[in-house]
C-alpha cells in the first residue's frame, strides 16, 4: 500500500516532522505528506487516500495544534492554496492563504473588517473552522461564503454564512465528525466581505 501512494501521486512525501510545521515545533512524523497548493491538487489526493483507505489529517498553519511525538499514521494534507483576489469589496481566497496577509493586504485596498487578525497565526481555513475572532470581531462577520470538499463524497459545496454555522470557537466544519481519523469537510476557499473605508484618513 505504502509504494502505491507514493506512486499515485508526486508530490506525496514520506515520515515528514510535523513539528516542522506547527507554530509550537512539536510533532513527530507524518507516515504521508502532502502538501495541496490548488484544489485539484487536494481532489485529487483525497480520492487516492479514499481509495487506498488512508486516515487524512488536514492541517492550515499550525497554530492551534499540539501534535503527539507519535505523530500521525496516515496522510497529513497541509493546505496551502494560497490565491487572492480582491474585487470592490469582496476577497476570494484560497484556504491556505495566511490571516494576518490578507488583514494588511485588505486594509491596504482601504478595505476594512479583518483588522483584528493582524497578528493571528495560521489560514484563513483554519480561522473559520474553528471561528477564530479577537476583540469581539469574529471572522464570521466577513464571511460571505465558503467552498468545502465532503471527504465521504468528495463533492464541493458551497456554504452560506448562515449555514457555516458559526458560533463560539466552532462551526459545520469543526463539528463535522470524523471519517477514519479526519472530519468530512475540507475547507478549500472563501469568499470575504468588507466595509469600503478611506485608507487616506
Ligand atoms: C500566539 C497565538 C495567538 C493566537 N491568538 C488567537 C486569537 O486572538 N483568536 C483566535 O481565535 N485564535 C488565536 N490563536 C489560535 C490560532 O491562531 C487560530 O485558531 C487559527 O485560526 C488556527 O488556524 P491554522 O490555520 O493555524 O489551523 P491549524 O492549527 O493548522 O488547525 C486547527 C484545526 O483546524 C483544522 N483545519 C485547518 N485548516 C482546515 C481546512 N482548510 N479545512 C478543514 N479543517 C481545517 C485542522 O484540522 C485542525 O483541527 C492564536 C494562536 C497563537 C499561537
Amino acid at each position: 500500500m505504502a509504494d502505491k501512494i507514493l506512486q499515485k501521486l508526486s508530490g506525496v512525501q514520506k515520515n515528514v516532522l510535523l513539528k516542522d510545521y506547527t507554530t509550537y515545533k512539536i510533532g513527530g512524523p507524518a507516515e504521508y505528506f502532502f502538501i495541496a497548493k490548488t484544489k485539484e491538487d487536494l481532489i485529487l489526493t483525497l480520492k487516492s487516500a479514499k481509495d487506498l483507505k488512508l486516515p487524512v489529517f488536514i492541517l492550515g498553519g499550525g497554530s492551534n495544534l499540539l501534535i503527539s511525538d507519535k505523530g500521525f499514521k496516515g496522510l497529513v494534507i497541509k493546505i496551502n492554496i494560497s490565491r487572492i483576489s480582491l474585487s470592490g469589496n469582496k476577497a476570494f481566497v484560497g484556504a491556505g492563504v495566511d490571516l494576518t496577509k490578507l488583514a494588511y493586504l485588505s486594509a491596504d485596498r482601504g478595505l476594512s473588517g479583518l483588522e483584528w487578525a493582524t497578528g493571528i497565526p495560521g489560514t484563513v481555513g483554519g480561522a473559520i473552522y474553528g471561528s477564530a475572532q479577537a476583540f469581539g470581531i469574529k471572522i464570521a462577520d466577513s464571511v460571505k461564503s465558503v467552498e468545502a470538499i465532503n471527504l465521504k463524497t468528495l463533492k464541493l459545496k458551497s456554504f452560506t454564512k448562515k449555514q457555516c454555522q458559526f458560533s463560539l470557537k466552532n462551526s459545520i466544519f469543526k463539528k463535522n465528525n470524523t471519517l477514519r481519523g479526519t472530519r468530512n469537510l475540507v475547507i478549500v476557499s472563501a469568499v470575504l466581505e468588507f466595509q469600503n473605508k478611506d485608507n487616506n484618513l
